[in-house]
C-alpha cells in the first residue's frame, strides 16, 4: 500500500526522470532509501551512452551492493517512475533488495508506447512479480502517472 509519506520520493523519481529526458535520455529515474528514511542513492536513465543496461534501477541494485549489509538492503526501498524491467528486478532480487515502489507499471507504459508507435523493446515486460517472486512491490500511484505518461510521450516527440 502506497502511503503518503512514499510520495515525496516518488515525486523525486519523477524530477529525475525529467532530468534524464533533459538530458536526451529516457525518462526513467529512481531513488533508494533506507530504513529510516534517509535517501541513500539516485539515479536516472543513462541508456543514451550507448549502454542500454544503464537503468537507474540496476545502478542501484549495484549500489546497494556495494555499499551496504544485507540487512540494510532487506530493509530498504526502491522508489522507481516505472516498474522495474526483468534484468532490474532480477537484479534488484540477487542483491537481496526490499519493498519496491514504482509510479507506473511496465504494462501501462507498454500501452503508452504502443500507442506512440515506439517498437517494441528486445526484453518482455513481465511484471516485477513474475521475475522476482519474493520481492514486496507496489505500485501503480495514479495521482503520478500522467506526470510520467507526459514525459515518455515528450521523449517520443508527441504533444503532451
Ligand atoms: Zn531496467
Amino acid at each position: 500500500m502506497v502511503k503518503e509519506h512514499d510520495l515525496p520520493y516518488l515525486r523525486r523519481c519523477v524530477e529525475l526522470a525529467a532530468e534524464a529526458l533533459e538530458a536526451g535520455d529516457e525518462p526513467f529515474g529512481s531513488v533508494l532509501v533506507a530504513a529510516d528514511g534517509t535517501v541513500l542513492a539516485e539515479d536516472h536513465n543513462r541508456v543514451a551512452s550507448g549502454d542500454r543496461t544503464r537503468h537507474p534501477e540496476f545502478e542501484l541494485a549495484r549500489w546497494s551492493a556495494a555499499h551496504l549489509t544485507p540487512d540494510q538492503r532487506a530493509a530498504a526501498t526502491v522508489y522507481t517512475s516505472g516498474e522495474h524491467c526483468p534484468m532490474c528486478a532480477a537484479a534488484h532480487a540477487w542483491v537481496g533488495l526490499g519493498r519496491l515502489v514504482y509510479v507506473a507499471s511496465s504494462e501501462q507504459l507498454v500501452g503508452w508506447l504502443g500507442e506512440l508507435g515506439v517498437p517494441a523493446a528486445p526484453v518482455r515486460a513481465l511484471p516485477v512479480n513474475e521475475v522476482a517472486p519474493g520481492v514486496r512491490v507496489e505500485g501503480p500511484v495514479p495521482e503520478l502517472a500522467e506526470e510520467v505518461r507526459a514525459l515518455h510521450r515528450r521523449f517520443h516527440g508527441a504533444a503532451a
